[in-house]
């Protein structure tokens, strides 16, 4: 596989586009062709480019392009992140989603628990209501037991976390120093073989 970095590439890069313009000479339709041949990574650009030109193009009969338009199009293409990097970014925007939607639901939950009194007054003060919040008074109980209980824990479970830190906070600091020190000791080192290595 090709550097995509390569004069090559960028030369087929500059082919693509005035292909796209339909400003090739035979000569240059060849070149490209036999780099594409045996540049997997510029052929794949090039059918995205294609795929992309014949969108365009068939719209030409309603609204043609400005000149240069295709090019500017590439350009942006161009620039746009390998499918690697999308797949992982559409990965970690998924996780975001997951991520908000959870700590929403956490959020909810704890207002509920927090403001169950209230929110059940304010409820049972509605005549249609009432006679429900009568019914499920008891499951709610239940419900709001667990969910405070879970909350306390979580809670108590901070508090021991905050604690621990805090009564051995030298004890984590001496290690950091210590992590750190050793980083350091271990980046001097490869610098030094580094330089050997240049050396011989
Ligand atoms: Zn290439």
């Amino acid at each position: 596989m090709e550097n995509k970095t390569a004069p090559e590439c960028e030369r087929a890069g500059e082919l693509m586009m005035k292909y796209m313009d339909g400003e090739l000479t035979e000569r240059e339709i060849l070149k490209l062709r036999e780099h594409l041949e045996v540049c997997p990574a510029c052929k794949e650009d090039f059918i995205t480019y294609d795929f992309i030109h014949e969108e365009l193009s068939q719209g030409a009969g309603l609204i043609s392009p400005p000149d240069g338009f295709v090019k500017a199009v590439m350009t942006k293409v161009s620039a746009l992140p390998s499918p690697k990097k999308i797949a992982a970014a559409a990965f970690d925007t998924k996780l975001r989603t997951l991520w908000a939607v959870i700590s929403a639901l956490f959020g909810v939950a704890f207002l509920l628990v927090w403001y169950k009194d209230p929110i059940l007054s304010y409820m049972s003060g509605i005549s249609w209501l009432s006679g429900y919040v009568g019914a499920i008074i008891p499951a709610v109980d239940r419900l709001y037991g667990a969910a405070a209980s879970f909350f306390s824990n979580i809670s108590a479970f901070a508090m021991t976390a905050l604690d621990f830190i805090s009564a051995y906070k030298y004890v984590f600091f001496a290690g950091f120093c210590v992590l750190c020190g050793v980083q350091f000791f271990i980046s001097r080192r490869r610098a030094a073989a580094g330089k050997a290595r240049d050396k011989a």
